[in-house]
């Protein structure tokens, strides 16, 4: 399938959609979606035939890339076989998909809950953690994301919570570490790594350790910023939930399945969770699809008693079919190892150059194909060029950038003061250095924003 133009069908589907699909995080008014035609690769396109380079991979999830043949081979080939299944029988491709994320996880994560998304992954890793340790409380961080359900949407941290704020009983947000706008006013990683870890541990004091059931963070902080954990961070945490008995939740809803560079983010730090949470990358998003990887401990809670949870969908085939066919082409065409090197070689040194050039660069970090780029008003003052506010890209310096990248034929990720890099695993270098260079370009208008 390749772009070409028929605006008509494209106006057809714009009016549908206008008058009756209800789009998320939007004022319904103030939306204008692109009706998009098709896809393939690292690319995607319209009605009109314009063609954009995704440097979004749709909400960081088709890791790798769009309309990958085997894996749509797979969900075909399926779908002319069995395409539903109650959770209670035993069937080829879940088993088989369980036995792959079990043999990828680390440690002995070894039980595959399966649910149909990241938020629903996260609230039952939260009701599995109570239910083991008979504790009432979840801490989590406040630069987060870990889903738009009822707990979910608590748990996270950022100020997409706001609107929702209402039912926080049992949560407790706590600061991870952040050396660009370190919360405890350190100056290096170690000091920053040494002062969370304090921080998180007098919070612990006075909260009770005996009431906290879970401590839950995002490996590398996907969507409130793509923060790297300074080393010896994750170990830390690891060591006080070991000390109080606490459940430590990974949630690798978007760092997982080799955005990072490697299988899992945690592989990089060589920690193993109780619970990892994952669904994205898992099957890029072909069908939804995600799940809680279980440590051995937790799973014997459930051995005798029953687990008081479970999902219409839970492990559909036609989502473990893909799951299984995306996970073995990854392998094949070492999609992670390719996620690694582009981030290593072109994207980081490229994007380390822009910041350079660009006044309204103030920090940019990451690994693999997951990193940001942070916009300032002052490089000295470190000001964000648009405040926080609950509506992520809602604000005119950032249209502007997103639309002079959208003219150009990149379709970035824009959330608040950031852009984020965040390409398809199976991205080459021209392709990145092609989304680069625009996003070079683009950055002229931010900069007319600062000081
Ligand atoms: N956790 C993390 C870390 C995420 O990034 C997301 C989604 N962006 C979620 C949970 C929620 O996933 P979903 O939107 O599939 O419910």
């Amino acid at each position: 399938m390749t772009p070409h133009a028929d605006p008509e069908a494209g106006a057809a589907v714009k009016a549908a959609d206008r008058a009756h699909v209800f789009h998320s995080w939007s004022a319904q008014a103030a939306i204008d979606p692109l009706a998009v035609a098709g896809a393939e690769g690292s690319y995607f396109w319209d009605y009109d035939g314009h063609r954009y380079l995704d440097f979004s991979s749709q909400l960081v999830n088709t890791n790798i890339g769009h309309q990958h043949p085997k894996v749509v081979a797979a969900i075909q080939e399926q779908a002319g076989r069995l395409t539903t299944l109650a959770p209670g029988f035993a069937v080829d491709v879940r088993s088989e998909a369980a036995r792959l994320i079990a043999e990828l996880t680390p440690g002995d994560l070894n039980k595959i809950f399966f649910t149909n998304a990241g938020a629903e992954a996260v609230e039952n890793a939260v009701r599995m953690a109570r239910l083991h340790t008979g504790r009432p409380k979840v801490l989590s961080t406040y630069r987060s994301y870990h889903g738009a359900t009822a707990a979910a949407i608590n748990l996270t941290g950022d100020p997409r919570r706001w609107a929702s704020d209402t039912a926080t009983a049992g949560v407790v947000h706590f600061w991870g570490p952040f050396l660009y706008r370190s919360p405890f006013h350190a100056t290096t990683e170690e000091e920053e790594c040494e002062r969370a870890l304090k921080h998180l541990d007098d919070l612990i004091a006075f909260e009770g350790p005996q009431s906290i059931a879970a401590i839950i963070l995002e490996t590398v902080v996907g969507t409130a910023g793509i923060l790297v954990p300074p080393p010896g961070y994750l170990a830390g945490v690891r060591e006080i939930c070991d000390r109080y008995g606490i459940v430590f939740i990974l949630d690798e809803v978007m760092a997982g399945f080799g955005r990072t560079g490697a299988w899992f983010a945690a592989d990089h730090w060589g920690v193993t969770p109780d619970l990892l949470t994952f669904a994205k990358g898992v099957n890029s998003g072909y069908v939804p699809l995600g799940g809680v990887a279980i440590s051995e401990k937790i799973a014997e809670t459930f051995a005798t008693r029953p687990y008081p949870g479970g999902l219409t969908y839970s492990g559909h085939v036609l989502a473990c079919a893909s799951a299984v066919a995306t996970i073995n082409a990854m392998r094949e065409e070492k999609v992670v190892e390719n996620a690694a090197e582009i981030g290593e070689k072109v994207i980081g040194p490229e994007l380390r150059d822009i910041a350079e050039r660009h006044p309204c660069v103030g920090d940019v970090r990451g690994r693999g194909v997951f990193w940001a780029v942070e916009l300032v008003k002052d490089k000295a003052t470190r000001e964000p060029l648009v405040p926080y506010n609950a509506a992520g890209a809602d604000n005119a310096p950032m249209a502007e950038f997103a639309a002079a990248c959208k003219r150009r034929g990149l379709w970035p990720f824009v959330n608040m003061n950031r852009t984020h890099v965040v390409p398809a695993c199976t991205i080459t270098e021209s392709e990145a250095k092609e989304g680069l260079a625009i996003l070079d370009e683009a950055l002229t208008v931010t900069d007319a924003y600062c000081a």
